[in-house]
């Protein structure tokens, strides 16, 4: 039996997709072979590949002036990568929201100078501070947010006044969960696997005249964005499964109505279990109301002992993973795109009948 999975990630997928995967496990259409054993220069896969590239562009409105690149190595070597290829001037600026911006930046750190233009730390991450305004670095060579903070559940719903600099976001926990407007930035990335597709695979969306040659000397030729752009993500062996999955997450999308649809689903779903924490009694969000994510929704009862029982009776009940970040303590239930709003309303139904007996 499937249960209902909260998890942050890696994540829930929908069921249609992996229906279709293991219908094609053993023979991916006329091939004779899986996906996973053929090679990546064939031309199913290369149709497997360009397919992916163009639904994605239409999913996310791309402009032919951004390349989409299809990378390994997770969220984390982002975090490289961006201070290797960008940090022209040395010099970037850092706005601290959540574990993942402080992170990035810890890593940018081992590159050049970077300023903490903004943060909500002193609250422990519980609001997004107002970004209209900031001491944008007159030599910054970007500024990086992380649109969604998937551990403490605020998102960034007004981009920040970057001045005039260049625009870098971390969409991995919304990626394609609501609109957004891509000439805004000069790159946007995200690790899939929070609500894309299975983990390895990790999503770049640049704009051309940043992949450049002029990179931080010492830059190894895998970190390039450029080598995996001259090459159509080719340059060696991409995680090809796993772009395989992302493809027909975002076939599922487009049938769906794409990504306004999706975003009008996501507003239902998000609603229903924040109504309920607005009303109980028992449980409360964590977060700033006017800053709630729609993907992750963070919330405790404030009794340390009852949370472990609520914890352990709702994956007795088959609400999964549904304990929240070490750092935030409490709850966390992940609402992304492949969680029907079924289990969304039942939680809520085992919230309330949790509420009544406690
Ligand atoms: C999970 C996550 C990461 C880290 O991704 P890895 O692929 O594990 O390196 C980075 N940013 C955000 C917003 C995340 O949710």
């Amino acid at each position: 039996m499937r249960v209902f999975n909260f998890s942050a990630g890696p994540a829930v997928l929908p069921e249609e997709v992996l229906n279709i995967a293991k219908n094609e496990m053993l023979e991916y259409k006329n091939s004779g072979m899986s996906v996973m054993e053929m090679s990546h220069r064939s031309k199913d896969f290369e149709n497997i590949l360009n397919e992916a590239e163009k639904d994605l562009r239409t999913l996310m409105n791309i402009p032919e002036n951004y390349k989409i690149l299809f990378l390994q190595g997770g969220g984390w070597t982002q975090f490289a990568m961006i201070p290797l290829n960008l940090m022209r001037n040395r010099v970037a600026d850092y706005i601290i929201t959540g574990q993942w911006s402080k992170k990035a930046a810890g890593e940018a750190k081992l590159y050049g100078t970077v300023n903490e233009v903004a943060s909500s730390a002193d609250k422990n991450f519980s609001y997004i501070p107002d970004l209209s305004n900031l001491n944008i670095s007159s030599n910054a060579d970007y500024v990086y947010i992380c649109q969604n903070n998937t551990i403490y559940g605020t998102t960034i719903k007004n981009l920040p006044n970057t001045k005039g600099k260049l625009l870098v976001s971390d969409i991995s926990s919304m990626f394609l969960s609501e609109p957004l407007d891509v000439n805004k930035y000069g790159l946007i990335y995200g690790g899939v696997q929070k609500n894309v597709g299975p983990a390895g695979v990790t999503i770049v969306i640049i704009r051309e005249d940043l992949i450049r040659d002029d990179v931080l000397p010492f830059t190894p030729t895998m970190l390039k964005y450029k080598t995996h752009a001259d090459h159509n993500s080719l340059f060696n062996t991409p995680p090809c499964y796993g772009i395989y999955i992302c493809g027909l997450v975002f076939k599922w999308l487009l049938k769906l109505g794409g990504v306004e649809a999706i975003h009008k689903i996501n507003i239902e779903k998000a609603k229903i279990l924040y109504d309920y924490l607005d009303s109980s009694k028992l449980f409360k969000g964590t977060v700033e109301k006017k800053d709630r994510s729609l993907m992750n929704v963070p919330f405790i009862t404030g009794n340390k002992e009852l949370d472990a029982k609520f914890i352990a009776q709702a994956s007795e009940a088959g609400f999964k993973n549904i304990k929240g970040h070490r750092t935030v303590g409490g709850m966390r239930a992940s609402l992304y795109n492949a969680m029907p709003i079924e289990g969304v309303k039942k939680l809520v139904e085992f919230m309330k009948n949790f509420e009544a007996e406690n």
